[in-house]
Formats: structure tokens, C-alpha cells, sequence
């Protein structure tokens, strides 16, 4: 279990792990608190400009120095369209309108699951933040190096949608 998690958030007590609803669990001894691990929700968008896509080279880990979506993770209590475009802006100065859900991807093991929105500019000036290194729209088939595969399925689902798939 995490270090954090070595205390139960209700009495302090030292946790334990335990099998709980089918995987092992920080549990605690004194008070029976079970922790449970919520997943993380990122929010990402795909913007097109000329038929390429935003890019951010990232400064940050994980990924620091390959490229992907602009995008990050969603504050709790924030809307999810409103963190998909302040990442956006905050990233790369481009504020934009999302457009649509392109599709909410997860896999096994990964505690990130990510909602990817389609955007269209309305302003700003392509800038890097503090958290990016470099920006640029490339196309398809001509891609930096990636910081996450799972770009590729969603451009992939998203151009589906596009093209009335
Ligand atoms: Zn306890």
C-alpha cells in the first residue's frame, strides 16, 4: 500500500493489508475502515488545426520530453469540459470551445482514466507554460515521439467520429 496509507484516516491506528471485495486492501485492525482507492480522472483535448493536431512536448513527468495531447488531471468538484480547456490554456495559451466527448478510455492497472473532448480555438496565442517545453500541430502521419500509446486510440476514435464512423 502506498507510505501515506500507513495510518487509518479515522483513529490513527497502523493499517493493515487485508483481502477486501476481491483484492488486498489497507484495512484497519481497531475501527474495520477500509480504504478504497478511487480512480483518477485526466481530461484531454484534440484540437485541429489545417488537419493536424495540438501537441505539447512535456515537462513533466511522466513523459518528460515526449509529446502528447494537452490535457491533465481534473480537480475534484471542477467540471470536466472546464478542465479539458484550462489545461488546454494553461499549457499551450490557446483558449478554445469544447466541441464534443470523443470517448472516456481506461485500461487494467492504470488508476488514470482519461476523457477525451474535441475542441475548436477561439483565441489566445500558442505559448508554452510552465509545464511545457515546446508545442506544435503535426500531422497523422508525421508524430513526435509519444508519451502515452493510448493517444493513439483516441486520435484513432476520434477520427471515426469525424468522418461519420
Ligand atoms: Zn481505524
Amino acid at each position: 500500500m502506498p507510505a501515506e496509507d500507513r495510518y487509518c484516516p479515522s483513529c490513527a491506528s497502523p493499517l493493515e493489508a487485508k483481502d477486501v471485495a476481491g483484492r488486498q486492501r489497507p484495512v484497519c485492525p481497531k475501527c474495520g475502515r477500509v480504504v478504497f482507492y478511487d480512480p483518477k480522472v485526466a481530461a484531454i483535448c484534440i484540437v485541429e488545426r489545417e488537419d493536424k493536431l495540438l501537441m505539447v512536448k512535456r515537462g513533466n513527468e511522466p513523459g518528460y520530453g515526449l509529446w502528447s495531447l494537452p490535457g491533465g488531471y481534473v480537480d475534484r468538484g471542477e467540471v470536466v469540459e472546464a478542465a479539458a480547456a484550462r489545461e488546454v490554456w494553461e499549457e499551450t495559451g490557446l483558449t478554445v470551445e469544447i466541441d464534443r466527448l470523443v470517448g472516456l478510455f481506461s485500461e487494467s492497472g492504470n488508476p488514470v482514466m482519461v476523457a477525451a473532448f474535441s475542441a475548436k480555438e477561439t483565441g489566445g496565442q500558442l505559448t508554452t507554460g510552465p509545464e511545457t517545453l515546446d508545442l506544435g500541430f503535426f500531422s497523422l502521419d508525421d508524430l513526435p515521439p509519444l508519451a502515452f500509446p493510448r493517444d493513439e486510440q483516441i486520435w484513432a476514435r476520434w477520427r471515426d467520429i469525424r468522418d461519420g464512423g
